[in-house]
């Protein structure tokens, strides 16, 4: 029967000990890693959150009762240890913190026996992810997991106090509330006592943080729960945390300072890494142009080469067709790679129709400084010195071109250059590329909904040069809007927000919203801006994607203490799931499908 824990008090985790304590008695509590009956001695690895050490039981020293005790221990057992540390016996074990030091038992207590467990607890496990969430509570045993849990903490610590001695205070927003403008499908929660009414769990904090600087709070964080029902892809989670942000009295670059500063602090305190600062920054035009993305990994180079010019005359009739068009023609040097096996280009070919794209234009500079091209025949060898000398082509080099509408070249251009980095190694972890992208577009145009979208969100200030093109030209304006980029995922981003009411009802206008739509759904938001609104802006993280990055994971899962499945499914307690008929009656709602979604 477990033992209770009268009388006995844990005076060190696991490795708290070292051969500095040697002569000391100790009492020690945790799980039984393995244990191992060598016949009158019984070694046992115990686990707590700290790590490992040895104890050894001989009867002699902890009496007939509790080495009887020590006979039964199996594998996570939890017990209490009393004992002396002493010097390893035997060899000294290298791999573990405490490896040259061991317990000599002179109490046990199990607190508590132990299944076998359906998969062993131990560092970087290779079971398979479903059974790992399934039986989360022990998955998180495991001390990657720890690790990773440990360092989500002490960076949610380091922001809470970088952001304290700036000056920024904690508030807490609402979780019920209305629909928040961040373009992603809401969440929503049926209210019992509205009947037919429902509250949506934020997207993100953004009306209230903005109600909190008319307020006058003045720098705001929060480190908070989001939620957003997307289809989710490998990164993403249905609720996820943001380090989350505003100040007043600001312009872009004071956001970015103080960001900057936040950034240097976490990643020293947390990996040991310095940033340099200023973290460069590049505008979105830039981005797209050079890199083919706006969240660009500039960890390497083969940077986007607009040829556009070069081949609009040119014989190869899909170049000059396209450019005719109003695309364009681009290409990037995928450098000494020219050899690359027929195979591996038609994979890579592939790849970029996974994109849009009809086809992959290629050249090869051979090492003899002769081509081998998809488009040779169809150029004057003029035409084709002039091409590889803008691409900087050099003997053994290979050329691969995208000809399309610009935001199809870009994608295409801009994931080859990643699928090429990926499999030609050529993104070191070790490396830590930070990046501004600035001046996005304040809008998008929707195909689907026919109008214009905002970028961001429909807060988001135009740049001062660009307002006047709100009614001319949408499409053109610029918004103060920027991400923070982490060698090519975007990390965070915000914008200065517009505190103007003219600016803000012409931004509605241009999103097609009415007065009246925009009242309807951002009423208090606009009257609140009637009573002295101060100039603000702000910024969020996605804290789980940088502990991610912190941590070196390559899943968002594995920094997540109880995360949801790919498709937002908890496998540990089966949510979502169904409800009583009760529960329903109770909130005034009847199932479509009667048969779904009912406990019987
Ligand atoms: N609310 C924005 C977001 O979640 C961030 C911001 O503009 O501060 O992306």
């Amino acid at each position: 029967m477990a033992e209770s824990m009268k009388g006995l008090h844990r005076t060190h985790r696991c490795t708290e000990l070292s051969n500095r304590n040697i002569g000391e008695t100790v009492t020690v509590m945790g799980w039984v890693q393995k244990s191992r009956n060598k016949g009158g001695i019984i070694f046992v690895d115990l686990r707590d959150r700290s790590g490992i050490i040895q104890i050894i039981f001989e009867e002699k020293d902890v009496g007939s009762a509790d080495f009887e005790k020590a006979e039964q221990l199996r594998s996570e057992y939890v017990i209490a240890v009393v004992g002396r540390v002493e010097a390893r016996s035997g060899a000294v074990n290298q791999a573990l913190v405490t490896g040259d030091i061991e317990i000599r038992a002179t109490g046990l207590r199990i607190l508590s026996e132990a299944e076998v467990p359906p998969f062993p607890i131990e560092e970087d496990s290779k079971t398979k992810e479903d059974l790992r969430l399934k039986y989360r509570f022990l998955d998180l045993r495991r001390p990657d997991l720890q690790r990773n849990l440990m360092l989500r903490s002490k960076a949610a610590n380091i922001v809470r106090q970088f952001l304290i001695e700036e000056g920024f205070i904690e508030i807490e927003t609402p979780v019920l509330t209305k629909s928040t403008p961040e373009g992603a499908r809401d969440y929503l929660v049926p209210s019992r006592i509205y009947p037919g009414k429902f509250y949506a769990l934020p997207q993100s904090p953004q009306l209230f943080k903005q109600l909190l600087m008319c307020a006058g709070y003045d720098r705001y964080f929060q480190i908070v729960k989001c939620f957003r029902d997307e289809d989710l892809r490998a990164d993403r989670q249905p609720e996820f945390t943001q380090i989350d942000m505003e100040l007043s009295f600001v312009d872009v670059d004071d956001v970015i300072s103080v960001n900057e500063r936040l950034i240097q602090r976490l990643f020293k305190e947390t990996a040991g890494i310095d940033v340099k600062l200023p973290i460069p920054r590049m505008t979105y035009k830039e981005a797209m142009e050079r890199y083919g993305s706006d969240k660009p990994d500039i960890r390497f180079g083969m940077e986007l080469k607009n040829v556009s010019d070069i081949v609009k005359n040119c014989g190869f009739g899909v170049f000059a067709s396209v450019v005719e068009s109003g695309g364009s023609v681009r290409g990037i040097n995928a450098k000494g790679q020219a050899e690359m096996p027929r195979k591996k280009l038609d994979a890579l070919t592939d790849f970029a129709k996974g994109f849009g794209a009809k086809g992959l234009a290629y050249l090869a500079v051979n090492p003899d400084g002769t081509y081998k091209s998809s488009f040779a025949k169809f150029m004057t060898e003029e035409e084709l010195d002039v091409l590889v000398k803008t691409m900087d082509g050099k003997p053994g080099d290979l050329l691969l071109f995208a000809a399309d509408k610009d935001e199809v070249v870009f994608d295409v251009l801009g994931n080859l250059r990643l699928e090429l980095a990926r499999n030609l190694g050529l993104l070191d972890k070790d490396d830590y590329k930070f990046l501004w992208v600035t001046e996005f577009p304040l809008l998008e145009f929707s195909e689907e909904e026919n109008r214009y979208v905002a970028k961001h969100h429909p807060f988001t200030m135009p740049m001062d040069e660009d307002i006047h093109m709100l009614d001319t030209d949408p499409g053109k304006v610029r918004a103060k809007a920027y991400d923070i980029v982490l060698n090519g995922t975007e990390i965070g981003g915000g914008s200065v927000r517009i505190h103007q009411s003219e600016v803000q009802e012409k931004m509605f206008e241009v999103l097609g919203f009415t007065k009246e739509d925009a009242y309807e759904r951002f009423g208090f938001l606009l009257n609140a801006f009637k009573y002295g609104v101060p100039p603000h802006a702000g910024l969020a993280y996605g804290f789980d994607r940088l502990i991610m990055l912190i941590a070196k994971e390559d899943n968002i899962r594995d920094v997540i203490a109880f995360p949801k499945t790919k498709d937002a499914s908890c496998l540990m307690t089966d949510a979502p799931n169904v409800v009583d008929k009760k529960q329903l009656d109770e909130l005034g709602i009847q199932l479509k499908n009667q048969q779904r979604g009912l406990r019987k």
